[in-house]
């Protein structure tokens, strides 16, 4: 990330700590879990968002003896460890949420209402800010879309505010509560099968067979076996396999070798290694293709 995309995200931050934080105090002044749940999303997102800038300083440092890959993983263990929390929030405030129903107590709507509007103006204003170059940085889109999604939960608040302010219905605050319990709980799920996939060496986005089949198209190439293929981090993608060839010369045989690579690294792999075998060398069994 460069740095003035990083400046961008610390006013974001910034901005939505302030927030939360008026958020979390006025949720207890004014009885409403509607407020409580705005504040735990946007807190789920800003710890994301911390998570992935400390996991770019970190993942910068270089590889060492012991640790090869360096510290590419060290931002998926942490977004596996942020989507436990942010479902463990999720279902606290589904408990809090069932008692204000089962237990009613009355809600101060006006002080709801204004709250999650300064919210939804942050929110609106975050937007803005990161709108700008979103359509160039996948990163950048991501979190303005999110932003916008946010806006949208801090509306309903406002409108769970006004539901009590106006017709003394206190019940719809912690019903928006539990809505909002759910949108957090999808988002913190996604992240968790997300970082689950790359753990267990789970695949990128490609199709292994079709890269293989567009490998064997190229002249002399015989067969491409014990393929494996996997995720190290978000930015990187590792493929190994047996590729054998009908070759004269070494020089030959190496050539073929950087034709299949550029063939797979166009396909959005980073890292390739093969190991060059005549047909009759093998007997590795194939675990996949
Ligand atoms: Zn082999």
């Amino acid at each position: 990330m460069e740095k003035s995309g990083k400046g961008v995200l610390l006013w974001v931050v910034l901005l939505n700590l302030a927030i939360i934080v008026s958020e979390i105090y006025f949720s207890a002044v004014s009885n409403s879990v509607a407020l409580l749940s705005d504040a735990m999303h946007n807190t789920g997102d800003i710890s994301a968002l911390l998570l992935a800038l400390a996991a770019a300083t970190l993942s910068e440092r270089k590889a060492t003896k012991k640790k090869t890959f360096g510290y590419s993983r060290a931002e998926i263990i942490a977004a596996e460890i942020n989507s436990l929390l942010i479902l463990a929030v999720a279902l606290f405030l589904v408990y809090e949420s069932l008692k204000k129903i089962t237990h009613p107590s009355e809600i101060k709507g006006r002080l709801v209402m204004l709250v999650a509007s300064i919210a939804l103006a942050g929110n609106v204003a975050s937007a803005l800010i990161l709108r700008e170059g979103s359509e160039h940085n996948i990163n950048r889109k991501g979190a303005y879309l999110h932003m916008v999604a946010d806006a949208g939960t801090s509306l309903a608040v406002v409108g769970g505010g006004a539901a009590s302010y106006f017709f003394g219905l206190n019940i719809v605050d912690p019903l928006i509560g539990i809505g909002v319990a759910v949108v957090i709980f999808i988002g913190g799920m996604r992240l968790f099968m997300e970082a689950v996939h790359i753990l267990m060496e789970g695949a990128p986005d490609v199709d292994v067979e079709e890269i293989r089949k567009k490998a064997l198209k190229i002249e002399g190439v015989k067969d491409m076996h014990s393929i494996r293929c996997w995720k190290l981090s978000d930015k990187e993608a590792y493929f190994v396999g047996h590729l054998v060839v009908s070759a004269r010369s070494l020089k030959d045989a190496v050539g073929i070798r950087k034709s299949v690579e550029r063939c797979i690294k166009k396909e959005g792999i980073t890292n390739v290694t093969l190991q060059i075998e005549s047909a009759e060398e093998c007997g590795e069994k194939a675990n996949v293709l």
